[in-house]
């Protein structure tokens, strides 16, 4: 089946709870944020084929991370993930959470061991259009929290900061949401910084972000 990436990193310490692992950036983006300059040229291969360069690094990782802006825009995606599982390899997927349906299918396979969903904005629709471009995004990122509200598995919110439409008192807000519904691990905070203008802060990517945090401590 086929499948459409940006970038493969074979060896990561710093996106699966500190294991070794592989990172796949999957293309596909349902927004337009105001700061995104784009992400770099598509590469095109398949599920099988994937999978099979990330059975020959299994050496070196257990553990493979399946992100992109959103990775379940691709069909071929649950393909790769039941390849990866089925290889042994352990699972985290990186969603913003505009695919809700796919991704409670996702987690009902359990072929996934973390799921982390990523906000860009206040979980209100004006706000997350301010941000996005996206009108419906705010309705489907609450659909996706809710899936993994109720999920067994370990899930985890994080958010990009792009002052003054997704602000820290708006992360508070989001915060107090997300804890509502029982998503008990809130992951890092990164902020956009804007001395670096018309640079993605996405997956992986480092340069743009300013700093990092803990939620907690926000
Ligand atoms: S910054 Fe990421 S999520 Fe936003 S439009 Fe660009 S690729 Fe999509």
């Amino acid at each position: 089946m086929r499948l459409e990436y940006y970038r493969i990193e074979y060896l990561s310490t710093g996106c699966f709870s500190g294991l070794p692992c592989s990172v796949l950036r999957l293309s596909g983006c349902p927004y337009s944020c105001f700061y995104c300059a784009g992400v770099g040229e598509v590469s095109r291969t398949t599920a099988e084929s994937l999978a099979e360069q990330f059975r020959e690094g299994a050496a070196l990782v257990d553990a493979v991370v399946v992100g992109g802006c959103e990775p379940l825009m691709q069909r071929g995606t649950l393909r790769l993930l039941e390849l990866l599982h089925g290889d042994g390899l352990r699972i985290k997927l990186c969603t913003s959470g505009h695919r809700p349906g796919a991704l409670e299918k996702v987690v009902a396979s359990e072929l996934v061991e973390e799921v982390e969903l990523c906000l860009r904005g206040p979980l209100d629709s004006e706000g997350y259009f301010r941000v996005t471009g996206c009108e419906e995004a705010v309705d489907r990122v609450f659909e996706s929290l809710e899936v993994l509200s109720s999920w067994r598995g370990h899930s985890r919110v994080t958010a990009i900061l792009a002052p003054p439409h997704f602000a820290v008192q708006d992360l508070r807000e989001v915060l107090h949401m997300v804890r509502r519904l029982g998503i008990e691990n809130t992951g890092a905070v990164h902020w956009w910084d804007a001395s670096h203008p018309g640079v993605a802060p996405a997956l992986g990517e480092a340069a743009p972000v300013q700093r990092a945090v803990p939620w907690e401590v926000v």
